[in-house]
């Protein structure tokens, strides 16, 4: 269905940060998947990993345990401040089981629902991304992809992000009348909303209130986690531990995989409450562990890190090269947003014009030209990928 405004461009090979079009045309990929390659395209290690998989097992459905699922759970919570995990397909479903999970939550630990007008309420920020499944794209606070699909789900309201006095009138709104909150769904970074990092004050206070209220706290780490910020996880970049997180895009570096991983506090699910037919299958699971396996043995948050202020550096010089187009750069890590002035051209403009210079880029709203390779990025590939995106915004005029 056309339900993708796509370019022109047809990709059939990939190798490292490199992909090559049908032509044989090679490009810099600066997009891998918009945040999901993370061992970048056809890695050694993936390739040996899913073809013994393949070889050896691929479905039989979570009626039975599963090793591999196993194995990659005992990483992520070793590795996280969370306790136990159940694992789906991507980013949308992971936020799904803990929308569905904050409303259990609501009824436990909070006591709402007990009366039939009582209706549980889940807080979020404007400008948020989600993901685009019927609750998921509620929770997303942008009116543009509410549009057309009313109604929406009920018990979701919305504040600024990082303005900490607006979330408090929200939140003492919402509760004039009694407990009705049950969770509050943050990104730690703004991903799709234009790349705003979060504010660690803002967040500490958050925290604060949710631990006051008993008050789920989810974090969304589909885009920030497993290494892209230059921590393993968001939540690190700003100090400041959640109940749950989700995690998808880069978990299975290509694979489809998505998680909702908690705190044991908060394992409310029973046998038969939330389910995936698909969810965390050996296959996948080989893929997120040979991920999981590859970060830390290449230590490659701390990689990432010195690569994100490398790329900051370069993006910073390009600003005060072209003041009069270029705004400024923001992010973490290696999801680092360039942004334009309002009079200059729009992001998909200078999108399509790297294109032409083999660099692939990808806008992040109106505005912002997002970067998101893969974590093995090398130093001589961001000057190269910034040496692109100069010929191109000079090919812009
Ligand atoms: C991409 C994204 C999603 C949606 O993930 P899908 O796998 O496309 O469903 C959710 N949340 C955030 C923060 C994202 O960046």
């Amino acid at each position: 269905m056309n339900t993708y405004g796509r370019f022109p461009l047809e990709l059939v090979r990939g190798r490292g940060v490199w992909v090559w079009d049908h032509n044989g045309k090679r490009y810099l990929d600066c997009v891998a998947g918009i945040a999901v390659c993370t061992l970048g395209h056809s890695s050694g290690v993936m390739r040996r990993q899913l073809g013994r998989q393949l070889g050896k097992l691929q479905h039989v459905s979570n009626l039975y345990r599963i090793p591999e699922q196993e194995q990659l759970a005992a990483w992520i919570t070793a590795n996280s401040c969370t306790d136990t995990v159940f694992f789906c397909n991507s980013g949308a479903e992971a936020n799904e089981a803990a929308i569905k999970l904050a409303r259990k939550h609501g009824r436990i630990a909070r006591g709402i629902g007990s009366t039939s007008s009582e209706t549980p309420i889940i807080l979020t920020a404007q400008a948020s991304f989600h993901g685009r499944t019927l609750a998921a794209v509620t929770a997303t606070g942008q009116p543009k992809y509410h549009q057309g699909f009313e109604p929406m789900v009920q018990g979701f309201q919305y504040f600024p992000y990082n303005d900490i006095a607006a979330f408090e009138a929200l939140l003492s709104r919402s509760e004039a009348a009694g407990p009705r909150v049950a969770a509050v769904m943050l990104e730690p970074l703004q991903g799709e909303g234009g790349v705003h990092p979060g504010n660690p004050a803002f967040f500490q206070r958050v925290r604060e209130l949710c631990s006051q209220k008993n008050i789920l706290l989810i974090f969304d780490e589909v885009q920030v986690g497993v290494g892209r910020s230059g921590c393993l996880w968001g939540y690190q970049k700003l100090g400041v531990e959640p109940d749950a997180i989700t995690l998808a895009k880069g978990l299975g570096g290509g694979f489809p995989i998505g998680a909702l991983a908690v705190k044991s506090s908060v394992d409310h699910f029973q046998p038969g409450e939330h389910a995936s037919t698909f969810g965390g299958n050996p296959l996948a699971c080989r893929a997120a562990l040979t991920v999981a396996e590859e970060v830390s043995r290449r230590q490659l948050p701390a990689h990432v890190e010195a690569m994100g202020v490398l790329l900051q550096k370069l993006l910073s010089e390009l600003v005060s090269r072209h003041p009069g187009q270029l705004e400024g750069v923001r992010g973490w890590g290696l999801l680092q947003g360039l942004v334009l002035r309002p009079e200059a051209p729009a992001a998909i403009e200078l999108v399509k014009a790297a294109m032409d210079q083999g660099l692939l880029v990808v806008p992040a709203g109106p505005q912002v030209v997002r970067f998101v390779p893969p974590l093995v990025i090398q130093p001589r590939h961001l000057r190269k990928a910034v040496a692109r995106l100069e010929r191109a915004l000079i090919s812009l005029g």
